[in-house]
Order: structure tokens, then sequence, then C-alpha cells
């Protein structure tokens, strides 16, 4: 019944956010946020999604 962890799971190198979603205008963790917002942008070919914690952050980063 255990779900399978190809990697081991192990997180003990002291940078264990690299999966965690951040307000790109603030730094709040967006597990957090309830009022995500997501802009897509293309940036040399690649699609890139900013993601912010509220649409006020959005729009402070948009500025
Ligand atoms: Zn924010």
């Amino acid at each position: 019944m255990a779900p399978l962890r190809p990697d081991g799971g192990t997180d003990d190198d002291g940078d264990g956010d690299s999966d965690a979603q951040r307000c790109e205008a603030c730094g709040q963790s967006l597990a957090e946020a309830t009022h995500r917002r997501v802009v897509s942008a293309v940036d040399e070919d690649q699609v890139v999604h900013h993601q912010f914690c509220t649409e006020a952050c959005l729009e402070t980063w948009l500025e």
C-alpha cells in the first residue's frame, strides 16, 4: 500500500523546498495562498509560468 518513492524521499541537505512554489512578488509560499494567480509568458521560446499569492502581488510585479 505504500507509495513508491524512487528518490528515497530523504531531504537532509538543508534545501528541501525545491518543489515549493513561491509568490514571485513577495515570496510567500503558494501552498498557503488561497487566491493564487498564474501568468503564462513566453521567454526565449520557453513558456514560463509566473505565480503569485494574490492578484495584488501580480499587479505589483507587472509594474
Ligand atoms: Zn505575494
